[in-house]
């Protein structure tokens, strides 16, 4: 099979998209960038990627999109993803994980078939919603705790719908929590790093005792080339992780780092409303396809919380 060329993207300069649309340029593969640069995108990625002569870039709302350029897959990255904002208003999430997903597949599906593009929603561990014991395998019921991972789960359901009736051809992707250089402040281990370097504890919900599996960004997307590439059509992946931590474990690695004394590294507040106590994926499906995560946890968080850089960002 040729390689994958022509690459749509939406979300492009989030987190876990500007990773991948880096390694696509890097590939010479060519990428056009649909991005509403909402207050999570990287201004920073946004000139890099401006240098590259295999890049386009298009400043647009998936929801109001009304056209998509010709490309071989799609690859939906565009969210509202922060569930403390989704707590508070869950308005937007509404608009853009469901209503964005359905006006994208529309797009698609106006397309002559054969024009058609290969759908791939990146969507999330947390549409399962918990699980104490063993790992959620792709099959298992959707039982989404909180609005954000209600509006996740809801896509995925219009991502298979529009497979169904429509014909056409996708892939729902479920990876776990991801960590990485140049994540928004506004999540677990950017903004503790960001409040202890300032002096200040870093926010801890609860007792810190709920369980989170942390995915390189990296590794996700070696995870997405090698699905793109090798994956069954019309089938979810999960991709989960080898390291699983408590956040209190988390906060504690980072206090470490920043020579911050423990007692001095995170103050408690009430538990998140509806928090998840642990998430786990089975993911065999996509280790069969000869993926697997290589990047190891506590090697790589260092430079992460040293990398650490909120001018990218509005
Ligand atoms: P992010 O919040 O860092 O970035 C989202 C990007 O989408 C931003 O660049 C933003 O400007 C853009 N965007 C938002 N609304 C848009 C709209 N209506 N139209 C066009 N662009 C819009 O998100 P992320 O952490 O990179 O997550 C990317 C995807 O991966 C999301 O779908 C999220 O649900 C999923 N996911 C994230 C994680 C994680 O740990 N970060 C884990 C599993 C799944």
């Amino acid at each position: 099979m040729p390689r994958t060329e022509l690459i749509l993207v939406t979300g492009g300069l989030g987190f876990i998209g500007k990773h991948f649309v880096r390694r696509c340029l890097q590939e010479k593969r060519f990428v056009r960038n649909v991005d509403k640069i909402s207050y999570a995108a990287d201004r920073a990625a946004m000139e890099e990627f401006a240098a590259y002569p295999n890049y386009r870039f298009h400043e647009a709302d998936i929801r109001s999109l009304e056209f998509l350029p010709e490309c071989d897959v799609l690859v939906n990255f565009a969210a509202e993803s922060h569930v403390d904002n989704a707590i508070a208003n869950a308005r937007n999430f509404s608009r853009t994980n469901f209503l964005g997903v359905e006006n994208l597949l529309e797009l698609t599906r106006a397309k002559q078939a054969p024009e058609r593009p290969r759908f791939i929603q990146i969507s999330t561990d947390e549409v399962y919603g918990d699980i104490d014991k063993g790992s959620h395998r792709e099959s298992d019921m959707l039982t989404p705790s909180n609005p954000y991972a209600a509006t996740k789960a809801a896509a995925d359901m219009l991502v298979k719908s529009w497979g169904r009736t429509y014909g056409i051809t996708w892939n729902i992707v479920r990876p776990t929590n991801n960590y990485g250089p140049h994540q928004y402040p506004e999540k677990l281990i950017p903004k503790s790093s960001w409040r202890m370097r300032r002096g200040l504890p870093a926010i801890m919900h609860g007792d810190g005792s709920y369980v989170r599996s942390w995915l390189h960004t990296e590794d996700t997307v070696d995870a997405l080339l090698t699905i793109i590439e090798s994956g069954e059509r019309n089938r979810i992946y999960n991709v989960g992780s080898e390291t699983e931590l408590q956040n209190i474990e988390v906060l504690r690695a980072i206090a470490k780092i920043l020579g911050v004394p423990e007692e001095k590294a995170w103050v408690a507040i009430e538990d998140r409303s509806g928090q998840d106590t642990r998430y786990s994926l089975d993911d065999t499906a996509v280790r069969k396809l000869g993926w697997k995560p290589r990047r190891r946890f506590h090697e790589e968080l260092e430079s992460i919380v040293h990398s650490l850089d909120f001018t990218r960002f509005a």
